[in-house]
């Protein structure tokens, strides 16, 4: 009987457990659903704004166009000309998310992060000069390689640095830094996720390079710290202009979690904000590639 008793609760209990799974599917079914069609909506909105703005500028022009001074005609003209730039960064920014998320497999390999980090600060020098922002880098000499993707990692410095010059007043500072982690395990108190996720708390055996962003500038209000990374959010400020998507945290949120890492940051309201992340250091006979190669 106990035999018996045994076989038909276990029997049970397996059936529960997996009914249990079936809902838990069947949620998180429910909840990509949601979010895919959340998605939608907001991308549809977002497009139809500057789209509905240029057809009243185009239409404004075709009516009205003989009655207007020449400075109003080109007024018009380059609003129209500045809404269809933001149309092409949202489609541009749309599609990489989107060809993100599609794509499972992306093969890692060892990326000279002196490389990807002198590139962005030669793209954006002369906006820095522009906007007089002092613009640096300090990578720590002999830094060894990181297992990645070079042009994702070059697109997450890019959304980044350019976030950073963005939201900095003139006279400011925003700073690249890259420096080989010793101390594995914290910063600030705070467990350090990339290590654990490599599972293992040598430092010798898993070292980690960890970049860090930094700017002097508006900062970021802790109550927003989490939703920043929530496509199309945007913090309300008198600093937006037409400029950005909402979607470049997405991005890189995405593009750091394909490395097996996350971003983080760290910010005050009026002081400025560093944006940091850990990628794991290239080994050469480790099986860490291979493992890393096989994203999600
Ligand atoms: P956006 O295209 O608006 O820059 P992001 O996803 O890159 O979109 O950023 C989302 C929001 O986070 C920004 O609109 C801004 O409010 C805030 N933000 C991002 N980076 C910074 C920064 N370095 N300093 C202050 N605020 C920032």
């Amino acid at each position: 009987i106990r035999i018996l008793l045994t076989t038909v609760l276990d029997q049970y209990r397996e059936s529960v457990r997996g009914i249990a799974m079936t809902i838990q599917d069947i949620t998180r079914e429910v909840e990509l659903n949601d979010a895919k069609s959340q998605f939608i909506s907001n991308v549809s909105h977002e497009l139809r704004t500057p789209l509905f703005n240029i057809k009243s500028f185009i239409e404004t022009l075709h009516e009205y166009g003989e009655d207007l001074t020449e400075e109003e005609r080109r007024e018009f003209l380059d609003t129209a000309n500045r809404e269809t730039d933001r149309l092409t960064r949202l489609v541009n920014d749309v599609l990489d998310l989107s060809r993100l998320e599609s794509c499972r497999i992306y093969h890692l390999e060892a990326v000279e992060l002196v490389q990807p980090i002198e590139q962005t600060l030669r793209t954006y020098q002369l906006n820095a000069k522009d906007k007089g922002i002092e613009l640096n880098q300090e990578i720590e000499p002999n830094l060894p390689a990181v297992v990645g993707h070079y042009d994702l990692l070059l697109q997450v410095l890019a959304n980044l640095v350019g976030n950073a010059l963005k939201f900095t007043k003139p006279g400011g500072r925003v700073a690249i830094r890259a420096y080989l982690l010793r101390n594995v395990g914290k910063l600030n108190g705070e467990e350090d996720q990339a290590s654990e996720h490599l599972n293992n708390n040598s430092p010798e055996k898993n070292p980690v390079v960890r970049i860090e962003i930094s700017d002097t500038g508006i900062g970021i209000d802790p109550e927003d710290q989490e939703a920043i990374f929530d496509r199309f959010f945007r913090v309300e400020n008198r600093v937006h202009t037409l400029e950005g998507t909402g979607l470049g945290l997405s991005i890189v949120r995405n593009i750091i979690e394909k490395h097996h890492s996350s971003v983080h940051l760290i910010s005050e309201v009026g002081v400025g904000t560093t944006f940091w992340f850990d990628l794991a250091v290239f080994q050469q006979k480790s099986t860490l590639v291979e493992e890393l190669q096989v994203i999600n």
